[in-house]
């Protein structure tokens, strides 16, 4: 993508995250601000509004409270503290996401239990229904919109579906998808969503973000076992007096303000999401061409990170190909399955048609120069 300073954007990180960020993106770090000046109060509230609106929630009955640290922070919050102490968990997992809010539950002496379906497979609705039928104590379901583990995407419509009909309370992470799937709260009836600044928002790294239903974060006041991560005591700060609780990642939030300016820009989640879904494409072809294999079969694909089987040709060795491309510019990511041997190339980040055919093509180069004569598995 067109951008001022070539330098401040190699290497390309074609991974599920921290991401290439724009230039303008960057730029806007370059400034201190004070926590309790007008401006970064302002900065704070505006991106709080948007958030509501971006996950589908509405200014009255939704609220957004960013959280200090990754991604998995704002995940650990909306956890701990929505899901009561006599609460129990139900968790969807088909890869490591699903898996780490298991041990997010167990560590905060939550109960909990997992209902699991292959890496490859979405979780299955119908396999919730039964689980919530058998199981009247469970008062909480989570699940993962885009699991980044392989690159899947799951029926969270269904599975909001059968959440609501049966009177439980659904969280969701939607990590890896929001801003570029659309995800929208009010109709699933979600009562939370956890993103975060980086990822498809393509701001810098270093804040979670959870958008929740107003009347749960009333209700979970004293729920949380950890002081940092009680969601409902930041998010009475930001009520009282717009500040944040604890020292603020200024420099995130300006360029998460300035991300968010850039993701309008583009067109909102249809606008980023049709520039992801490009490089999906440009992506996949462009390694089927060279005998590569996908994981996952189209339909499940979600626009964001895409699973290859690893190639049989022993002429190839990761940590090689990886070095290699890493030299010519390119940052890939290795695999995460239990069920296959395999790498992962991401698609999001500040990125379009131009990046992604010159990775194709370092990659092509970078197979003849290993002597690597197809990638098929
Ligand atoms: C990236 C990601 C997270 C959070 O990971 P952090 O490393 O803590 O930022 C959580 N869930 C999903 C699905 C993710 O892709």
């Amino acid at each position: 993508m067109s951008d001022p300073v070539p330098y401040l954007l190699t290497p390309y990180l074609l991974t599920p995250g921290p991401l290439t960020t724009s230039a303008t993106v960057k730029q806007a770090m370059l400034r201190d601000w004070g926590s309790r000046d007008g401006r970064f109060i302002d900065l704070n509230a505006g991106i709080r509004d948007r958030l509501v609106r971006l996950a589908g929630g509405d200014a009255k009955s939704h609220v957004a409270v960013p959280v200090q640290g990754s991604g998995t922070f704002a995940v650990e919050a909306m956890i701990g503290t929505l899901v009561p102490r006599a609460g129990r968990l139900l968790v969807l997992v088909n890869g490591a996401y699903g898996t780490r809010m298991v041990r997010i539950a167990e560590v905060a002496g939550r109960s909990v239990a997992a209902l699991e379906t292959a890496e490859d497979l979405p979780v299955s609705p119908a396999a919730l229904d039964e689980a919530l039928d058998a199981d009247p104590a469970i008062t909480h379901v989570a699940v993962v919109h885009c699991e980044t583990t392989s690159g899947i995407l799951n029926p969270i419509e269904e599975v909001a579906e059968i959440t609501r009909s049966r009177g439980r309370a659904l969280l969701i992470d939607a990590m890896s998808a929001f801003g570029a799937l659309p995800l929208d709260m009010a109709a699933l009836g979600a009562v939370a969503v956890a993103a975060s600044s980086n990822k498809c928002l393509e701001g810098v790294p270093g804040m979670g973000l959870v958008i929740a239903r107003r009347d749960a974060l009333e209700a979970a006041k004293g729920n949380a076992h950890s002081l940092s991560l009680d969601l409902h005591d930041q998010w009475r700060g930001f009520e009282a007096n717009a500040q944040w609780r604890f020292t603020p990642p200024t420099h995130v939030v300006a360029a998460f303000a300035q991300a968010l300016d850039e993701h309008e820009a583009e067109g909102g989640i249809e606008g980023r999401g049709a520039r992801y879904r490009a490089n999906a494409v440009l992506l996949i072809d462009g390694m089927r061409a060279l005998g590569f294999e996908t994981l996952l079969p189209d339909h499940l694909q979600a626009p964001i990170i895409v699973t290859f089987r690893m190639p049989a040709d022993p002429a190839f060795v990761f940590t090689d190909f990886y070095d290699r491309l890493r030299e010519r510019g390119f940052v890939i990511y290795p695999g995460k399955l239990t069920v296959a041997d395999s790498f992962r190339i991401g698609c999001i980040g500040r990125l379009g048609a131009e990046e992604m055919t010159a990775a194709i093509a370092a990659i092509r180069t970078t197979l003849s120069e290993m002597g690597v004569a197809t990638g098929a598995p």
